[in-house]
């Protein structure tokens, strides 16, 4: 079965089409600056790449664009849309509604839009891209993987804020968590590496990508994580803040800016790129430290520090754990920012092998001692692949997606 998976955000549409249930990608792209003069498209297929330069008006075009790509005589791998079975879709906030993936209704379609006022920026994108989808291929079933749908095992106690209650009844205000897919897919591939059962593993994924979360996984389920309400709180990331006392914002209001600005300046100036004033981006950060520059050393130190008190943590809350799992861009490339993270936590039971953390690179490994109390995995996330196996799922009836 072919199924294309789709992640639409506002002006962009990253799409792969994958052979299910053989897990084959057989070409994936992206198109992206839609709406803006020149937008721009490009299709990858074994390291061979199909672009196209042109204005591309709205997702729908997108979608015409895609299928252009997908169906080209030369250059693409199908010979026409309809051999194209099922949609997946990332949706980013599932609310409090979506435990799993989801084949889209009328009413799921509602609720995803129920939920827009709590991700202005991302559901509605997502919407576009399934209404574009629907329009597109006609009757085939729409699936919406949801971010936030692995942290709906989180209890009140992690989940609730403690502000006045009626914050979360008439506002939805409390923790919801994100990346979930990509917490869920590590967490299994990590109790297969463990040989248990996926339900019978404690772990702490850490997601370290453009935007960086932990999860603590007890019994295979999620129970806490570094997301909130927004993808905003917990660790550092490229350029958010993750946690700061909220009086800063009073504080600031004070001095004269305005909401809307220092929601920017904590979304999209802050983090390392706000430390540094040089990048957001570790590999450079990395090579400006090498290079001397110390602001560069700074913001890569209060990242790892940051994600080391989680890790103490989520340590305490499981009460020891199997493995610690790093994935992302960060976590399965950057052994340095792994040992910096890891450095000082032998007595927790984390002992690094260096010489195994140097040689695992964008691949799946251990990366611990051999006798460490608790294991250390690398395995590089594959959320999209995760999204196509709960179509391919939901979409030839096998209706139970966990
Ligand atoms: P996204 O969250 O957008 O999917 P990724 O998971 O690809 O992003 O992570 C992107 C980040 O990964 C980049 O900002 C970069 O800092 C980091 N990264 C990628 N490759 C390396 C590398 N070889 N060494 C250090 N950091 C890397």
């Amino acid at each position: 079965m072919k199924i294309l998976v789709l992640n639409c955000g506002s002006s962009s549409i990253k799409y792969q089409l994958f052979e299910m249930p053989q897990n084959k990608v057989l070409a994936k792209g992206l198109v992206q600056r839609i709406g803006e003069k020149q937008s721009q498209a490009l299709q990858t297929l074994n390291g061979f790449a199909f672009k196209i330069e042109e204005k591309i008006a709205d997702h729908e075009q997108a979608m015409r664009c895609i299928e252009k790509m997908l169906t080209d005589p030369a250059k693409g791998v199908i010979a026409s849309l309809s051999e194209i079975e099922a949609c997946g879709h990332r949706v980013v906030h599932g609310g409090e509604i979506f435990t799993g993936s989801v084949i889209c209704t009328e009413e799921v379609v509602r609720e995803i839009e129920n939920n827009a006022e709590l991700a202005p920026l991302h559901n509605p994108a997502n919407l576009t891209g399934i209404r574009a989808a629907e329009k597109m291929f006609g009757d085939i079933p729409q699936v919406a993987c949801f971010d936030t749908a692995f942290h709906q095992s989180i209890p009140q106690t992690a989940y609730l804020y403690a502000l006045p209650y009626e914050m979360y009844e008439k506002h939805k205000i409390r923790r919801y968590g994100f990346h979930g897919t990509s917490h869920r897919y590590v967490a299994r591939a990590a109790a297969e590496m463990l040989r248990k059962h996926k339900y019978s593993v404690d772990l702490i994924t850490c997601h370290l990508g453009n935007g960086c979360s932990v999860a603590a996984i007890k019994g295979g389920k999620s129970i806490d994580t570094s997301m909130g309400l927004t993808p905003l709180e917990g660790l550092v990331m490229g350029t958010r803040s993750g946690d700061l006392d909220p009086a800063i914002i009073f504080h600031l209001i004070r001095k004269g800016y305005k909401a809307a600005e220092l929601d920017n300046i904590l979304n999209k100036k802050s983090g390392l790129l706000g430390i540094s004033r040089l990048s957001n981006d570790v590999r450079d950060l990395q090579q400006k430290e090498e290079a001397g520059q110390t602001a560069a050393g700074l913001a890569l130190e209060i990242f790892a520090y940051r994600i080391k008190k989680y890790l103490g943590a989520y340590l305490a809350v499981l009460n020891g754990c199997d493995a610690v799992v790093f994935t992302g861009g960060i976590g399965e490339n950057s052994s340095a920012m792994r040992r910096r993270i890891l450095a000082g936590l032998e007595n927790l039971g984390l002992q690094v092998d260096d010489n195994k953390n140097m040689a695992v690179i964008g691949k799946t490994g251990e990366i611990n001692t051999s006798g460490a109390r608790i294991k250390i995995f690398v395995i590089p996330t594959d959320e999209e692949g995760a999204i196509a196996r709960d179509t391919f799922a939901l979409a030839s009836e096998k209706a139970v997606v966990v």
